[in-house]
């Protein structure tokens, strides 16, 4: 598998970053992970507008969604070749409903289903996208919120959407070989468990979870993400780093 970080600031966009998104390719399939503010313009400097096969979203908080609204005109009223077929969008329950109201005002109610085929999510659950096998569990987070699992060819990419302390991401994070995971909170400055993870969590999880690499993702620009690198090092033990946009890994 090969993950692209299309963007990665936390809660809102930096200057440097647009907001969650992430591009999961194997064997000529593309699927983008949560698609938040600006991540629609950065997707274009790593794959076609629609080039797409599937895009799962882990919850409905603006910052790993609201760009869908964009990516519909985009499909709807594609110029060349007409409307664009449908393709999966994997999300918790509502997401066709809180789409198109977001956008405020579709040709109809349904219009978003005419170029994207959505599928809800649930707990412990496991689908196919293509050649990948995603397992999907809810953390713990103030509204439906998923972590995933994608596995391909006996390698295993985990994000962990956004989630404060909980087993189920350390379940899902077993022995992944890379684990991408939130880090929005300072070690001793916030904590409010069932809403995000600090550096040092973070770093726990992945060691508990026997995770082969750390990435820290969704740092806000108000978080210092050197301060949570060191935290997470501290941790865990093994190879840690910060995403950033336009970050290639092989996995
Ligand atoms: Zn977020
Ligand atoms: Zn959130």
């Amino acid at each position: 598998m090969k993950l692209t970080v299309v963007g990665c600031s936390g809660s809102f966009p930096s200057a440097e970053s647009a907001c969650s998104s992430y591009l999961v390719e194997a064997d000529g399939y593309r699927l983008l992970l949560d698609m938040g503010n600006g991540a629609l313009g950065e997707l274009q400097r790593h794959c076609g507008l629609y080039d797409l096969d599937a895009i799962v979203l882990s919850h409905l908080h603006a910052d790993h969604c609201i760009d869908m609204c964009a990516y519909f005109v985009a499909r709807y009223y594609r110029h060349e070749g007409g409307r664009c077929e449908a393709i999966p969008v994997y999300g918790p329950k509502g997401t066709e409903q809180r789409l198109t109201t977001a956008y405020a005002d579709t040709p109809s109610e349904r219009s978003m289903s005419e170029v994207f085929d959505f599928h809800d999510l649930a707990p412990r659950s496991a689908f196919r996208l293509g050649p990948l096998t995603v397992t999907a569990d809810r953390v713990r987070h103030p509204v439906e919120t998923y972590g995933f699992r994608v596995e391909h060819d006996g390698r295993a990419l985990v994000y962990s959407g956004d989630t404060g302390p909980c087993d189920a991401l350390c379940d899902l994070a077993r022995g992944a070989d890379l684990f991408l995971c939130e880090a929005s909170f300072t070690d001793g400055k916030e904590d409010i468990p069932e809403l995000h993870l600090n550096g040092r969590q973070a770093g726990e999880c992945a060691r508990d979870a026997g995770a082969g690499r750390l990435v820290l993702t969704h740092i806000p620009p108000w978080t210092d993400p050197q301060h949570n690198l060191r935290d997470a090092r501290a941790a865990f033990g093994g190879p840690v780093e910060m995403a950033r946009p336009g970050a290639v890994y092989e996995i």
